[in-house]
């Protein structure tokens, strides 16, 4: 592989993962994040010991992103967050010659509207929740009343990760119906919705690489989304995660990949749907077997961070070979050490929250052995690292059992201190049950 220039487009704890791990091959010599975060712009390239630049462009910004793309002759961009990839920036790069890896406007419909996905799943015989997707409020309702009321009702496109109302009574239906779709709470990606039937069972998330033909399944990881111990508190973009989870055997394993990727890569075939990137499904292990719950369009966060401290392949490799179609003959290989992150964030979040803390005890746990403290929220002020977002660290740890992991993870957590820090104490506990 010819030397590389790379770019990626994104500013959490999973872009610093990213780069993290693409910082570890031979192949870039040059790595750039934009805007990235305080932590990226400490890695250095294993190949010449280069410093990875932030530059401050917003993940947004497609039109300057791809002027410094092509100015500084990129020849990898890597997206990580949604939004780029719902605006079209893989489609906009490559039709000015660029390679850039994530799916295009029409694969990430997966993620950015749930009545596509919804009805996909249903025509290509996907397990999923009973649905029905709906314009009129009436409507809407009357499947709910069929429901006993107990559904969760979804804003049919991107809504800051807030779309998905849990409703258990008709009244709460009603309510949720009446902020999508006549309030416009969620803005024009309310103008249809989702309604699911509640699903029970333990939550997992899967994700794999695709190239269009082949999706090569990654192990098992479970996100944390509630902002407090037990599962309590508000959804929040996800406050810890660990991987592998004891929750599927490798026969269950075998099974949902059967059952969830083979008719999802017949049905794109069937669509002409090109996925090049990561499918990220949520699903929910029900009596019944695996069901879907939704599809995302990229690595989740902070799922990217465990998953990147267990890969063992090259992931410039393997990015390149999502986007040219060359998986089929890449073999994905994992450590077998669990990994858990703890997510430390800002008091208040996931509502307003205070910036600018400075954080301590950084230099100390980075001595720490197989420990990674990834930043997602952090900036430079001075010669001091302060938080400048609601997740602010993924302290994430990996041993030879998920107990030794969670408990270096943790060590490490309470070596750092931020005015305010919160975190889950029990992050990767349901897996050690
Ligand atoms: P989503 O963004 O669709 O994954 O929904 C956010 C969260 O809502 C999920 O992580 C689940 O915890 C919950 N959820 C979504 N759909 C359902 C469902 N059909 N049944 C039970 N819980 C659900």
């Amino acid at each position: 592989m010819a030397p590389m220039r790379i770019l990626v487009i994104g500013s959490g704890g999973r872009e610093h993962a990213l780069v993290w791990k693409l910082a570890q091959s031979p192949h870039p010599t040059s790595l750039w994040c934009a805007p990235g975060n305080a932590g990226i712009a400490q890695e250095r390239l294993a190949s010449n010991g280069a410093q990875v630049q932030c530059v401050n462009l917003g993940a947004e910004d497609l039109p300057a992103l791809q002027t410094f793309a092509r100015d500084n002759q990129v020849d990898l961009t890597v997206v990580g967050p949604d939004n780029p990839l719902a605006l079209g920036i893989v489609d906009s790069f490559r039709r000015h010659g660029l390679r850039i890896w994530g799916p295009n406007q029409q694969a990430a419909r997966f993620e950015s509207s749930k009545v596509f996905s919804q009805r996909f799943m249903e025509k290509y015989g996907i397990p999923t929740a009973r649905a029905g997707t709906f314009t009129d409020p009436a409507a809407a309702s009357r499947f709910a009343a069929a429901l006993g009321g107990r559904c969760a009702v979804k804003a049919d496109g991107l809504a800051l990760g807030k779309g998905v109302l849990i409703c258990r009574d008709m009244a709460q239906a009603d309510q949720a119906i009446d902020e999508v779709l006549v309030r416009k709470a969620f803005g024009a990606a309310g103008s249809s919705l989702v309604i699911q039937e509640l699903l029970a069972g333990m939550e997992i998330s899967l994700h794999a690489l695709c190239d269009g033909r082949t999706a090569k399944l990654f192990p098992t990881a479970q996100d944390h989304k509630r902002a407090l111990d037990g599962d309590a508190g508000l959804n929040t973009g996800g406050m810890g995660a660990y991987s592998p989870t004891p929750f599927l055997g490798e026969s269950e394993f075998a099974e949902a990949s059967r059952k969830i990727l083979d008719p999802w890569l017949r049905g794109c075939a069937a669509e002409g749907i090109d996925f090049h990137g990561i499918l990220y499904p949520g699903i929910m292990l029900t009596n019944h077997g695996p069901k879907v719950l939704e599809f995302n369009a990229r690595f989740g966060d902070p799922e990217t961070q465990v998953y990147l401290t267990r890969l063992e392949n090259d992931l410039v490799e393997s990015l390149v070979a999502s986007v040219e179609g060359a998986l089929g003959r890449l073999e994905l290989k994992w450590n077998a050490a669990p990994s858990v992150c703890v997510v430390m964030a800002s008091a208040g979040y996931p509502c307003s929250y205070a910036k600018g803390k400075p954080i301590r005890g950084l230099a100390d746990a980075a001595q720490l052995p197989d420990v990674k403290v990834f930043h997602a929220g952090t900036a430079k002020a001075g010669d001091q690292i302060v938080t400048a977002g609601g997740r602010v660290l993924g302290v994430t740890a990996w041993a030879n059992d998920l107990r030794r992991a969670r408990q270096a993870a943790y060590a490490a957590v309470e070596m750092i201190r931020f005015e305010g820090a919160q975190f889950r104490r029990d992050i990767a506990a349901k897996g050690l049950r």
